[in-house]
């Protein structure tokens, strides 16, 4: 049977193994298997020369057990009802992880922002916005940025919701611009938080940073500033890609350097004193932490054996395919699953709406140390439940966060 890259089939198999392995009631399966609630809207939009285009959306709320719906929107050729469902459902198991009183949701639009104006773009995500805005709130589901969306779509979004309700309400959404009430350290915090974690990693095994050699799948918002927060630690960025191509330099890279050059040319591709690698040839580097920041299914079957990397840090969401993963843990590569690796984006998120509900303002230094406990302890537990348990740290995250959501299901009498 050749291997499904359907992140939906995907996430469904990785909840089931882990209720299998923890001896769960088979209830907790059923109900975690589908997302709650699942919105279709089409958006149509004025384009600027005149005509109108209709946009397919999706919001897609996977679990409230233990919280409301959070989670990113995407703006995407790509996207996908499947791929929505997968994310949304990964951002339940993602929230659990860390410990924030969050169930999981996600949305996505099928358009390719790079081909649009900015007025055309201000107009989708208004559009997008109002159709999904009667099951959204800062008590029902709580939207963020995701691939292609920033602080200034969340802007847009955020205003035409306070403009529907008819006052503000900064708690719709995070990743906000900081003027508006974003919060300080959102911007930095998947990539910082997914540094912590390849921290207290490297610590187990034993991998002295300051030798470590790094490539990077994505130089987008989370890639771009790991590479500058891992070399802050002492290694050696060596390779960084992004969708037009890469950069090569085994004496290593600037990450700073390099994130200007992109701004200027709007690739990494031609960085001065790299060579050009493609996207297969940087995963399958001998460098010690490998990190994808990019988009799924990049780790497969067809190339999981020829992965040197001692640590494979996800930032992206779902770049590791289940069968990639076994040959992986055979091969004692040690992943730091999506779910607890780039979680600290969401975990800032709630420091951000947690100070948008308060109407009071942390520092910078707060939220980071804040988010260095969370994500600490978050990764000690899930070591402790792969040493524990035998499993690869995938299961692992999956049995710490399934136990916490059925606990709050069986409390809640929905099993
Ligand atoms: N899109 C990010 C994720 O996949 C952040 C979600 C959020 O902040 O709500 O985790």
């Amino acid at each position: 049977m050749s291997e499904t890259l359907n992140p939906f089939e995907i996430v469904q198999k990785e909840i089931k193994s882990a209720c299998e392995k923890l001896g769960l009631d088979n209830s907790v399966y059923e109900i975690l298997k589908e997302p709650e609630r699942v919105l279709t809207v089409s958006i149509p939009v004025k384009m600027d020369d005149g005509t109108t285009k209709t946009f397919i959306g999706f919001r897609s709320q996977h679990s409230t057990a233990i919280g409301p719906a959070k989670g990113g929107v995407r703006f995407h050729p790509n996207v996908s009802l499947d791929e929505v469902k997968a994310l949304s459902t990964w951002m339940t198991f993602k929230c659990s992880v860390v410990g924030i009183p969050y169930g999981g949701g996600k949305g996505g639009v099928i358009c390719n922002p790079k081909e649009l104006s900015k007025g055309e773009l201000e107009r989708l995500s208004r559009g997008y916005f109002k159709a999904i805005s009667p099951i959204i709130g800062p008590e029902k589901d709580i939207p963020a940025p995701d691939v292609y969306t920033n602080a200034q779509v969340m802007a847009w979004f955020m205003d035409e919701f306070s403009t529907l309700k008819g006052y503000n309400t900064p708690g719709v959404v995070t990743g906000k611009p900081i003027i508006i009430g974003g919060s300080l350290g959102r911007n930095e915090a998947t990539a910082r938080g997914a540094t912590f974690t390849i921290r207290e990693a490297a610590k187990n095994l034993g991998l002295d940073l300051t030798k470590a050699t790094v490539a990077i799948q994505g130089y987008g918002n989370a890639g771009s500033i790991a590479a500058r927060l891992l070399s802050e630690l002492g290694c050696k960025i060596v390779a960084v890609n992004d969708s037009q191509g890469g950069a090569y330099n085994p004496e290593g890279l600037d990450p700073k350097a390099v994130l200007e050059f992109k701004e200027k040319n709007k690739t990494v591709k031609g960085f001065p004193g790299s060579k050009d690698i493609s996207g297969e040839d940087l995963l399958e580097l001998d460098v010690d932490i490998l990190v994808p920041a990019a988009l799924e299914n990049v780790i497969t079957s067809k190339n999981a054996a020829n992965i040197k990397a001692k640590i494979v840090g996800e930032c992206a969401n779902g770049p590791t395919t289940p069968e990639a993963d076994k040959v992986l843990y055979e091969n004692g590569v040690l992943v730091i699953p999506d779910i607890l690796c780039n979680a600290g984006g969401v975990t800032v998120s709630y420091f951000e709406w947690v100070q948008n509900l308060m109407n009071f303002y942390w520092t910078e230094e707060e939220v980071n140390t804040r988010l260095e406990h969370i994500m600490v302890k978050a990764f000690n537990e899930v070591y402790k439940m792969h040493k524990d348990y035998k499993v690869n740290m995938r299961e692992a995250a999956y049995m710490v966060s399934i136990k916490r959501i059925a606990d709050a299901m069986k409390v809640r009498g929905w099993i």
